[in-house]
């Protein structure tokens, strides 16, 4: 048998027919499609912080209990005293962790769509079976009457929600989220990736709830290249999941790293606030664009559309003149026609923008 016939035989089906994760190459571009932070450290800190790191034990494995920083993290975030946290490598393999321990035979992950791309792909991985809830247009809020009706048919072992929602930039009703608490009769996990861009956490609620999860990434915050994502709620859940973190997950320079930039929250908070000062500002100046759509945004992203041309000649055009965005077009059949553009920094967001007016100008 050749090995084609091998690699067919051993592999599972539903990753056989799936595709890996594609990263476009943005070297020499302006970035902005992956929701990065794009503002530096003054000199001083970066040196304080190469100073922390210079006697790090690179040799041992880190501590698996991540002790120190888990006890610094339930500080900075005011995790509730009756909540336990596990981190992940990057909050994407807590959802990995999550639909591991919940994959039975016919086990479902219930998620609004669009939303995150990761949520359907580890359910594949997995071996979860995948529904997703169509959101309603034209504001991409939640369908309550949908969402109530899929968790009683489908029972779902877990539903995820993103809190502001990931591509749509959106915030979700509370009521609607909390009564889909109240109704879901397996866990809900709320991703709160972008919680430092909108005012609103349903942190306080895990007390009320026993099926309910916080879920955090320090990713969107500004410190992606070093992954670590959290976790937060009900030791009963936690202790299970943690049987499937493994041991040494958060690197020692990851660890040691977090720890030092969550002692200098005040300037992850001037950079958050000035991202949003700049959200609020690029969504005002592409909405004049003419024959521009522009939904409202809670998170350091906006989704947009633009008429009269099609958005992967748009965005390739874009890419032709240096400016890397995320085309959605083909995503989601909600999604037709949209791209999201990270906010940059000002001279990045100035330069999409100064990119777009000429290509929209062109168009019309
Ligand atoms: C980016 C993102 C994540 C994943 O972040 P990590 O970098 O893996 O921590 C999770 N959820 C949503 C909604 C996101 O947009």
């Amino acid at each position: 048998m050749d090995t084609e016939d091998k690699v067919r035989r051993l592999i599972r089906p539903a990753v056989l027919q799936s595709a890996a994760y594609h990263v476009p190459d943005a070297a020499g571009l302006v970035k902005l499609d992956a929701m990065e932070n794009p503002h530096s450290w003054p000199d001083n800190l970066r040196d304080e912080w190469l100073h922390v790191l210079r006697d790090t034990r690179f040799n041992r494995y880190p501590d698996a209990d991540a002790v120190e920083l888990k006890r610094r993290l339930r500080r900075v975030f005011s995790i509730p005293d009756g909540a336990l946290i596990l981190l992940g490598n990057g909050s994407d393999e807590i959802i990995q962790i999550i639909a591991l321990a919940l994959a039975r035979p016919g086990a479902v992950l219930l998620a609004p769509e669009p939303s995150f791309a990761m949520y359907r792909a580890v359910a594949m991985a997995a071996n979860l079976e995948y529904a997703g809830v169509p959101l309603r247009e034209p504001e991409f809020s939640l369908d309550g009457e949908a969402m109530e009706a899929a968790l009683d048919r489908l029972r779902p072992a877990v539903v995820f929600i993103a809190s502001p929602n990931n591509p749509t930039g959106n915030l979700f009703a509370a009521d609607l989220i909390e009564r889909i608490v109240q109704r879901a009769p397996g866990l809900v996990v709320i991703d709160e990736a972008y919680h430092a861009y909108a005012d609103c956490s349903f942190l306080p609620l895990v007390a009320r709830y026993d099926n309910l999860l916080i879920m955090r990434t320090l990713s969107k915050l500004g410190l992606a290249g070093l992954r670590l994502g959290f976790l937060a709620g009900r030791a009963c859940w936690l202790e299970e999941f943690e049987k499937l973190r493994l041991p040494y997950n958060v690197s020692v320079l990851t660890q040691k790293s977090i720890g030092f930039f969550l002692d200098h929250m005040d300037v992850l908070g001037e950079q958050t606030r000035q991202i949003r000062r700049d959200r609020d500002r690029l969504i005002g100046e592409l909405s004049r664009l003419p024959g521009t759509t522009v939904w409202p945004s809670a998170a350091n992203f906006v989704l947009f559309k633009v008429d009269g041309i099609a958005a992967p000649v748009l965005h390739e055009e874009l890419r032709r003149r240096d400016i890397l965005i995320k085309c959605l077009d083909g995503a989601h059949p909600l999604l037709r026609g949209c791209l999201r553009v990270t906010v940059g920094s000002a001279d990045e967001n100035h330069a999409f923008l100064a990119a777009l007016t000429a290509l929209t100008g062109s168009a019309s």
